[in-house]
């Protein structure tokens, strides 16, 4: 097998010294969320200054960055034809890998067809003991930056480890996601996922926090050395995860269909992690008002044109705090 024009999309890549995991990073299965890219150019940059500075740096594994949806990338869009991140499904894919002829293939389906190449090429060539796939991702609405893990206690172990709030029960009301697909059961090798939300599409911080997920996720795995890692990495994520629940699940998704007209309201602009109330008007579509159906904090509120989910409400699952904070008086509320 080989790459051919596929290899415009691989970002960069790093080896090991030493043979280890195989790290996969998905920057920009959203074409609209440039920070992952810039997160993986600084990342290899950080590697390469490291062997400069430290003669005893090393590290084990692989990490292989790649462009997940390069044609809207290119088009500075989410999408073209498709959300890609909810078309991983296994009955699509096996369409998509059968299909010879790109003329019946969607720009989202050449799209899956090239990574895959691209994924199977560097378990075939590297043999890894294990894989992990870290999708980067942004939010329209500012506020925290939080990991979903796919849902197995490894991936939770990973997202932990990120230093940001740990969301759980995404996939049940989803279908399609990287996190669905990139598991155990579609591939012959150790597989698991976990997705970081770096927070807002423009800041010119969710980079950083990109950068440190990204080394506490290849820290975890046994890629890079304790040693070799800086606490700032840590204090970072801990800083802007301050207050925020340590975990929490995922207990209700508002769906958008086309021509809903779904609007949030313009009196208040929800961050991530606000509280909302039951019976509060978030939105309003052609329907009318759209109300809080239970109180909890809000994530992802839908400010942009492009997207099937208008917001989801989430409600902590202990009452943990990250930097062992006392609960806020603001999530107290809804305990
Ligand atoms: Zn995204």
């Amino acid at each position: 097998m080989d790459l051919q024009g596929n290899k415009n999309r691989i970002i960069g890549e790093r080896v090991g010294s030493q043979y280890g995991p195989l790290l996969i990073i998905f920057s920009q299965i959203h074409g609209n969320e440039p920070a992952g890219n810039k997160a993986v150019n600084e990342l290899f940059n950080a590697i390469d200054e490291e062997y400069i500075k430290n003669p005893e740096f090393e590290f084990c594994g692989r990490i292989v960055a790649l462009h997940g949806n390069m044609e809207a990338i290119q088009k500075g869009v989410r999408f073209i034809d498709k959300d890609l991140n909810r078309s991983w499904l296994p009955k699509e894919i096996e369409r998509i890998i059968k299909c010879d002829d790109p003329n019946n293939l969607d720009s989202e389906d050449i799209e899956i067809k090239e990574n895959l190449e691209i994924i199977n090429y560097y378990i075939q060539l590297y043999d890894p003991p294990r894989v992990v796939v870290l999708d980067l991702h942004t939010t329209t609405a500012h506020g925290g930056i939080f990991t979903i893990p796919a849902p197995n206690e490894e991936a939770r172990r990973i997202g932990l480890a990120m230093k940001a709030p740990v969301l759980h029960g995404f996939l049940e009301g989803l279908n399609g996601t990287t996190l669905h697909y990139f598991c155990d059961d579609n591939f012959e090798v150790e597989m698991t996922s976990v997705c970081f939300e770096a927070g807002q599409h423009q800041s010119s911080d969710s980079y950083k926090h990109a950068v440190s997920a990204i080394i506490n996720c290849f820290k975890s795995i046994g890629g890079f050395y304790d040693k070799d890692i800086e606490s700032k990495h840590d204090e970072l994520l801990l800083e802007r995860s301050k207050g925020l629940p340590l975990e929490a699940n995922l207990i209700y998704v508002h769906p958008v269909q086309p021509g809903d007209n779904f609007k949030m309201v313009t009196t208040k602009i929800y961050k991530n992690f606000d509280l909302v109330h039951n019976g509060e008007v978030l939105a309003t579509d052609i329907n009318g008002d759209v109300k809080a159906p239970c109180s909890g904090l809000i994530l992802m509120p839908l400010y942009q044109e492009q997207g099937e989910d208008g917001f989801f409400i989430i409600q902590p699952l202990v009452q943990r705090f990250i930097n062992n904070e006392k609960q806020s008086s603001v999530i107290s509320g809804i305990i």
